[in-house]
This record gives structure tokens, sequence and C-alpha cells, in this order.
């Protein structure tokens, strides 16, 4: 069944967000989402909100965030509202998982890695897909198990409003996917469309690495019985080996309070835009008061690209 899910009317007021991970220093993949994020809410009159997504404890690096904080400060990147954690939301989580189960729409599961591999009839966009094997009853091995979410025949289509109309089906091309995992964990996906959801997010604009994630989080949105929110996802830098730029390609992409107008100036490049020349070396209001004036969504390339700075 292929269903449109109720989107948020295009008149409500945009609130949009940033929403990093805190698990290194900020780079110029992540100012691509910071600036990207705050240019289309704010051109749009709408409000920006900061969201740190310290989920998984492991992976945070201590001070990241605050850092991350500052430098947004330093740039003229000012957020509205409080910041919110998603460390201090984990009995929110909870309660949206205990309601999902009494909906019937999860299980448990205790099938290893090992096991789903075996058993996936093929590989997927996002690593085997799950076959429903635990769904009447676990089969696994596993002392521990994870919390599942049955998907049955849905296919989900969403309208990107950079990469266009995407289409997911989302049983045979991933299965019934982990909102809790069995080391204890809430997952990625559920945490994101709770707290979406919870501060009223209007417009999610983020890197392309996320476009696969979308039709899961779009399909909770469905079974929460919420609207879902307008997509952009913006393009990724790539590094010359072809994968995913960050923080180890090199010292001159972390940024800084002294590279940062660079920096952004070399974002609205990447995305498309011409900023003036003389704006390299301005103050932080300069440019954004250009950018604000300037940035049009549609000059966005969708493709991920190799990131050459331009001299
Ligand atoms: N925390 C994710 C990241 O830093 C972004 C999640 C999102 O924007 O939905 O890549």
């Amino acid at each position: 069944m292929v269903k449109m899910s109720d989107t948020i009317s295009q008149d409500m007021p945009v609130i949009g967000r940033f929403a990093p991970s805190p698990t290194g220093p900020m780079h110029f993949g992540t100012l691509i989402a910071a600036l990207g994020s705050y240019l289309l809410a704010r051109q749009a009159g709408g409000t920006w909100r900061v969201r740190i997504e310290d989920l998984d404890p492991p992976r945070v690096v201590p001070g990241a965030a605050d850092e991350m904080l500052f430098l947004l400060e330093a740039l003229g990147l000012t957020w509205d509202g409080p910041v919110v954690y998603q460390g201090q939301r984990f009995g929110r989580y909870r309660e949206v998982l205990d309601l999902l189960r009494s909906k019937n729409l999860l299980f448990d599961c205790n099938c290893s890695r090992r096991e789903v591999l075996a058993s996936a009839p093929h590989t997927g966009e996002d690593g085997p897909v799950y076959p429903g094997t635990c769904r009447a009853g676990m089969k696994g091995q596993r002392a521990e198990a994870a919390v599942r979410l049955r998907i049955v025949n849905r296919t989900v289509s969403f309208v990107d409003g950079i990469f266009g109309t995407r289409m997911q089906n989302l049983e045979t091309e991933l299965g019934d996917f982990v909102l809790h995992r069995a080391d204890g964990e809430f997952a990625y996906q559920l945490a994101v469309v709770v707290d979406d959801m919870d501060a009223g997010i209007t417009q999610v604009v983020r890197g392309a690495d996320l476009l696969a994630s979308t039709p899961r989080q779009i399909y909770l949105y469905d079974c929460l019985e919420a609207l879902v929110p307008h997509y952009y996802h913006l393009p990724l830098a790539l590094s010359a080996s072809g994968g995913k730029l960050s923080k180890r390609d090199g010292p001159a992409l972390i940024v800084t309070r002294d590279n940062g107008v660079q920096l952004m100036w070399q974002v609205l490049c990447f995305l498309g835009q011409n900023p003036p020349d003389e704006l390299r070396r301005s103050r932080p209001r300069d440019l954004l008061e250009w950018a604000l004036a300037y940035f049009s969504c549609g000059a966005i390339p969708a493709e991920n690209r190799c990131f050459s700075p331009k001299p």
C-alpha cells in the first residue's frame, strides 16, 4: 500500500531545527546543516531550535556540545528557546514506546546481528532486510532483546524540498526496524521523531545521509497519529576518497571562531550560492545578512559532491 502521509500545512508558521550529535568538534559537514537549517527557517520568518543528540553515551565527547553552542553564537546563528538534550528525555521515549506497544505495533526480538544476516532475504539500503522472525515470539539465542516496530506492506512516499519525490517499501527494503536496542539504548529513529514532534518542528533540514531514514520516521509519525514535517536534505560534502567529509579530513575543515566566516562562505558556495568575495573576511553578521536576503533553496544542487574549497 502506498500512502501519502498527512503533512503539516504549508501555511503553518515554520519551526526549524539543528540537531548535531556531540561526537567531536564542529566541522564543515556540521556547518552545512547548521547554516542551511538556520537560513531556511529564518528566511521563512520562522523559529530555529537547537537540540543536542547525545543519545548514545559512548559516542559523546565531553565538552563537544558546549563548544558547538559557543561557535553557533559566535557565528551569529542564534537559536530560539532552550537547548534540548536527548540525554534528558529517556523517560519520554519510554512513554512513547509504551504507547506504541499498547497499539500492538511492537514486538521483542533477540536475534543477533549474525542471525538477522543469515535469515535476511536480501540486503537493502540500510543493511540486511529483517524478515519478521520474532513477530510471533522470540526465536533467537540471545538473552537481551531489542524492540522492533512491525511493518506490514507499506510504501512511504514523500517530496523532499531538494531531492524531490522519494519512495520506499519499508517491508521489502528494510523490514521491522529497531526502536529500542538490545544494549538498552533508544534508537535514533525513535528519539528524533519524538523530539521533533514534541517541539512542533515543521521543517527538517539536515544532511542527505539521512534521506534513507526519512521513510521510517514518516511511518513513525503515522503510527503516532502526528503530522509529518517538511523535509529538505542538503547535499553531503564528500572527501576525495568519496566518503562523507569528516574531521579526519584535516584541521582546516574544523570550525573555529577564527575560520568560521570563511567556512560559512564556503558552505554557501557548496550549496550553489554566489556570495560576494569581499564577505569572506567580513563579520558573521554581514555574511548572514547577505545570505538571508539572497539564499536560494532552488539553487542547492541535489547531489552529494566532493568538496574542494573555492580559491
Ligand atoms: N544528529 C544527527 C547528525 O548529527 C542529525 C539528525 C537529524 O537532523 O535528524 O548527523
